[in-house]
């Protein structure tokens, strides 16, 4: 039997475009989802879709490498673009109506001089490494919002404290979009999909599996009434010990303030970055 033709996903890459879609959409009184990416899709984004298709009738990926949440050593013009692959996985999956694809110059038109600084879940942990990051995620993000005014958002735990910075970004400045978060796909290993996994070398991707299973073991000592802070220690050694380059942290913090203060109620999560040659690999888990 032949399989079924993936339907062509319409691009869009003007604003006015996007509005002139979802206005069509919102006519006819159809709930709309957007899942933000910055492209390089594979299945970790591709089960976003999926969540959101699952919530809304109509789902919008919008794909935009952003300059603003790069530091200038960072791998801004390295980053994998592959719009018309992405555009093909997404077919396949048959779960997104509309692809919109900016510009640069459409996001950050000359003069552009607006910057949202959010602070709470922001501090500290990726902040620590890369002290402009979440400005221009929130930044972002919030532009993205407001140019579509979804009703529903949705992001990957896998970036766990961009999850709880952008929950927190929309309740402080009201905006009625609700945040859905998405488990993390992750290879048979463990190994967190990632498009930056793609810069992995041969060896280096042996070192990458070990990543997942001693924060595995971390979470799972801690959950069984282990100190926290002396589990972190090992698992900070261990991954030294694995083969990582450096540990930027293993933590556990509170699951929705991020905060270090933890509290006996066990609303935990261990989060680890560490580094790989040029790669940084994130990832985390809940503690139960
Ligand atoms: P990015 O890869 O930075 O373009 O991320 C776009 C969205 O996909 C973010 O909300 C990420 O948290 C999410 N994401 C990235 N990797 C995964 C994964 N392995 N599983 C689920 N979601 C993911």
């Amino acid at each position: 039997m032949d399989e079924p033709k993936a339907e062509p996903i319409l691009v869009v890459q003007t604003v006015k475009a996007l509005r002139a879609q979802i206005s069509a959409w919102r006519r006819q009184g159809l709930k709309i989802a957007l899942v933000p990416t910055m492209g390089a899709l594979h299945a970790g984004h591709v089960s976003l879709t999926e969540l959101a298709k699952a919530n809304a009738e109509r789902v919008i990926v919008s794909i935009f490498v952003n300059p603003a949440q790069f530091a200038p050593q960072e791998d801004f013009d390295r980053y994998p673009r592959t719009l018309e692959a992405d555009r093909t996985l997404l077919e396949a999956a048959a779960t997104t109506d509309l692809i919109f694809a900016p510009a640069r110059g459409d996001m950050y038109p000359e003069g552009f001089a607006a910057k949202l600084l959010p602070g709470g879940p922001a501090l500290g942990l990726e902040t620590d490494a890369r002290p402009h990051f979440f400005d221009g995620v929130a930044t972002i993000v919030a532009k993205l919002l407001i140019q579509s005014w979804p009703d529903i958002a949705v992001f990957g735990e896998k970036d766990y404290q961009q999850l709880q910075v952008i929950r927190q970004m929309a309740r402080d400045l009201n905006l009625p979009t609700r945040i859905l978060g998405g488990p993390t796909k992750r290879e048979l290993d463990g190994l967190a999909l990632s498009s930056r996994n793609a810069y992995l070398t041969a060896s280096e991707r042996k070192v990458a599996s070990s990543l997942n299973r001693i924060m595995r073991r971390t979470a799972q000592d801690t959950a069984n009434g282990q100190d926290p802070k002396s589990a972190c220690a090992r698992a900070h050694a261990d991954l030294l010990g694995a083969g990582f380059d450096a540990v930027d942290y293993v933590e556990v913090r509170d699951s929705e303030t991020l905060s270090g203060a933890l509290e006996e109620k066990r609303n935990w999560r261990i989060l680890v970055a560490a580094r790989l040659g040029a790669t940084r690999l994130i990832d985390n888990m809940g503690v139960r």
